[in-house]
């Protein structure tokens, strides 16, 4: 495994794959990685004939009263995990080279970013589809894969490579949990051992709306609010958003309905640590 920081030197890398006629898959993550990262790198050596993981605790991602700093960082075992998984490239850009003293062009996904976690983190989807554009212009790979933990991401993805044409074909990977259902995320880490337990509840509150639905609740408030009240029992929990939308336009949706694929997507506070999860269900 290859350790790039230099943009310049990720282009030449980039431009003699496609001369050499390799395929190239591209993993962006923001490291101090997991099981979930590791999913994806591994979904993407099956399929590619190289794999550039890339690292960047993207600034433009966080707004000022976020975890940018405190953010977890561990390069030397994210380096042990990538070359295990199979990565063939990590890239380590530097936020100086990323972002430059007077940078200023941002990409904005409109719409679909202003929803769900759009309204409680309004510049966050800016940060992250300007970030996702440079690293396909400066990798330009064939295919790029995301994690369904962050279904909103996958969606306003999917719209950026379309509506600018990066031909970068976007492949969506299942949620990896730990062991009692909790979504791994690199955040987890804040957790107390307390919250940590009063976590499963994200999880354990989904499958029990999947439940509901297969039994024939078909109105979504219902779902919600059930919901609800299974968070609100865990005294550390406090709710930011439980909604039903269309999967696809996150269109909110009023009821389950044969064929139409819902996306049940929450986000909630343990304490001080914000988590998301979601599930999609399709009735046939
Ligand atoms: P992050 O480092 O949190 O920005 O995540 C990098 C990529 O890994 C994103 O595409 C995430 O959706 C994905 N990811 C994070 N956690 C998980 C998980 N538990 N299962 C699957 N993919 C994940």
């Amino acid at each position: 495994m290859k350790t790039i920081i230099s943009i310049s030197e990720m282009q030449n890398f980039s431009e003699r794959a496609r001369l050499r006629k390799k395929t190239v898959g591209l993993v962006p993550t923001m490291g101090y990685l997991h099981e979930g990262h590791v999913s994806l790198i591994k979904t993407a050596k099956k399929s590619c004939d190289l794999v550039v993981t890339s690292i960047f605790v993207n600034p433009a991602q966080f707004a000022p009263n976020e975890d940018f700093v405190r953010y977890p960082r561990d390069i030397a075992r994210d380096k042990k995990l990538c070359k295990s998984a199979g990565t063939t490239v990590l890239f380590t850009p530097e936020a100086e080279s990323m972002y430059p003293k007077g940078y200023s062009t941002y990409i904005t996904v409109e719409g679909i970013s202003s929803v769900l976690e759009g309204k409680f983190r309004p510049t966050h989807f800016r940060g992250v589809t300007t970030v996702v554009a440079k690293l396909f212009l400066i990798v330009n790979p064939d295919k790029a894969f995301f994690g369904r933990k962050d279904a909103q991401q996958c969606v306003v993805i999917k719209k950026l490579a379309r509506d600018l044409n990066f031909g970068t074909e976007i492949v969506v990977a299942p949620i990896v949990r730990e062991r009692d259902g909790l979504a791994m995320s690199s955040r987890n880490i804040y957790l107390s051992p307390q919250e940590r337990e009063q976590a499963t509840i994200l999880r354990a509150s989904l499958l029990h709306a999947e439940t509901m639905v297969k039994k024939g609740t078909t109105k979504t408030a219902e779902v919600v609010k059930e919901i609800a009240r299974l968070i609100e029992t865990k005294p550390a929990a406090s709710v930011d958003y439980i909604a039903v939308v269309h999967a696809e336009s996150l269109t909110e949706l009023e009821k389950f309905e044969p064929g139409v694929p819902a996306l049940i997507a929450l986000a909630v506070r343990i304490g001080k640590t914000r988590l998301i999860d979601n599930t999609t269900i399709i009735l046939h």
